[in-house]
């Protein structure tokens, strides 16, 4: 596109789409479907940040999003940091506090039933909503249908966890099979020890390399005549009746603007005046050479590390960090995660020189917000995905299109209203 035609499309712009993640693409080409004229702002290249750096599954199993842990065995092996699954800086905790509390609270047995209920509304999607995408953009090559493997090291928990499995799966119509320790090894033969087995979730689809399928399906935005540009979100500002947004193409004013920044979206809606129990959980990867490729994504889950199979080598993925979303990086998960992967699979070098870290944009009832600003005319709220973002950008998205057309929704959108926290 010549730099005159963009510019003209940038001035025929009805809606600025603020952040090129999945979240944010995903948006654009939903709107674009439906006939709107979209500018996608970032101040990166599109799908360079945590939507770059996730273990690359498409969780159509996820439909309990994660929890705050109620048992105070649970609580404690956390707080006397026990375990890899979960680490974090103490000095950032007074901040947290409140957001934690809020998420301890949604996390109550009577309140998450519910949570869980909406959740799995949406996740029941996901595959649906990323399958013509897949297609369209061209990304195939980037996709396995071979789900992945939530595996065990210790007998006891593995039992539960094939209880635990049978139940979900027979509840939510999920597919998926109890592997045990021959099973496992014959599945994988990478691995270098038996372990005690493992829950095979069989729908999920999983990604080679996350950012580069955001990469496409911005490509394929940008194909159909959308308009994609180097901006600050930051600089977002109301003007008359609409929204203008400064960027490496001049200003840009459309009538609606979305807030798609995920870990981000905290600081512009502050500055808008907005309160919400916004928090992150960062999370580490690396990847490493290795002789024998898992055949799909493994969860060491007893130690909260995923070793998924990417392009680039395999990528070990850690739990959550909580910590200030910009405090430097801290990555002994990551460490560990080199460590006790070594046993399972047989580990070459390094690709980087450290681990990558980012962020995962976490609301505390583990709901995404979607929908209409409450206070400020032609401006929509996007954000806050949590654990599954890169599973549910395409399928908010759609909810977001269908709540700006005002068209019948095709789930409930109440449970992901901005309105729910009072602002
Ligand atoms: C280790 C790890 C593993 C994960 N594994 C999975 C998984 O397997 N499956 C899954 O579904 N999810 C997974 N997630 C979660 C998932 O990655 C996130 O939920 C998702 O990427 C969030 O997408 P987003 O578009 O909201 O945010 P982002 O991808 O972070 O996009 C936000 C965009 O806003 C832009 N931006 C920020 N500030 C500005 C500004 N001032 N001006 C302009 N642009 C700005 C950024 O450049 C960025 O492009 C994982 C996350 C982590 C950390």
């Amino acid at each position: 596109m010549t730099d005159a035609s963009k510019l003209s499309r940038t001035r025929q712009t009805d809606v600025i789409v603020l952040g090129a993640g999945i979240v944010g693409v995903s948006t654009a080409l939903a709107l674009q479907q439906r006939g709107h004229a979209v500018c996608l702002v970032d101040r990166n290249a599109p799908g360079r940040e945590t939507s770059y750096g996730n273990a690359g599954i498409i969780q159509r199993e996820a439909v309990q999003p994660y929890a705050f842990p109620r048992a105070w065995q649970a609580i404690l092996r956390v707080a006397a940091r026990r375990g890899n699954d979960v680490h974090y800086h103490l000095r950032a905790l007074p901040s947290l506090v409140p957001a934690l509390a809020r998420y301890w609270h949604a996390s109550a047995p009577q309140r998450y039933g519910p949570i869980v209920t909406a959740y799995a509304a949406l996740i029941r999607h996901c595959i649906d909503e990323h399958a013509p995408l897949i297609e369209r953009s061209g990304a195939q090559d980037l996709i396995r249908k071979s789900g992945w493997l939530e595996a065990y090291r210790t007998p006891a928990a593995f039992e539960i966890a094939a209880k635990d499995a049978k139940e979900v799966a027979t509840t939510h119509e999920l597919r998926h099979a109890v592997l045990d320790s021959a099973a496992l090894a014959a599945q994988e033969p990478a691995l270098r020890q038996p372990l005690a087995g493992a829950v095979h979730w069989q729908d999920p689809w999983t990604v080679s390399d996350p950012g580069e399928l955001v990469a496409r399906y911005s490509a394929l935005f940008e194909r159909e005549g959308g308009v994609f540009v180097r901006g600050d979100a930051e600089t977002l500002r109301q003007q008359g009746s609409g929204w203008t947004v400064r960027t490496a193409d001049g200003d840009v004013s459309a009538e609606h603007a979305v807030i798609a920044l995920g870990p981000w979206a905290a600081g512009l809606t502050r500055t808008l005046g907005y309160r919400l129990p916004l928090f992150v959980k960062r999370g580490y990867h690396r990847h490493y050479e290795v002789a024998a490729m898992p055949e799909r994504p493994l969860l060491d889950t007893e130690n909260g590390i995923l070793l998924a199979p990417m392009r680039q080598g395999l990528r070990l993925t850690t739990g959550a960090e909580f910590a200030h979303h910009h405090a430097a990086p801290t990555p002994v998960q990551s460490e560990r995660a080199e460590m006790l992967a070594a046993d399972l699979v047989s580990l070459g070098k390094p690709v980087e020189a450290k681990p990558w870290m980012g962020a995962r944009p976490c609301i505390a009832d583990m709901r995404p917000v979607v929908g209409r600003a409450p206070r400020h005319a032609g401006l929509w709220f996007h954000f806050g995905h949590g654990h599954q973002g890169l599973t549910l950008g395409p399928a908010t998205a759609r909810l977001l299109a269908e709540l700006f057309d005002r068209e019948p929704t095709y789930v409930d959108p109440t449970p992901y209203d901005p309105r729910r926290f009072g602002n």
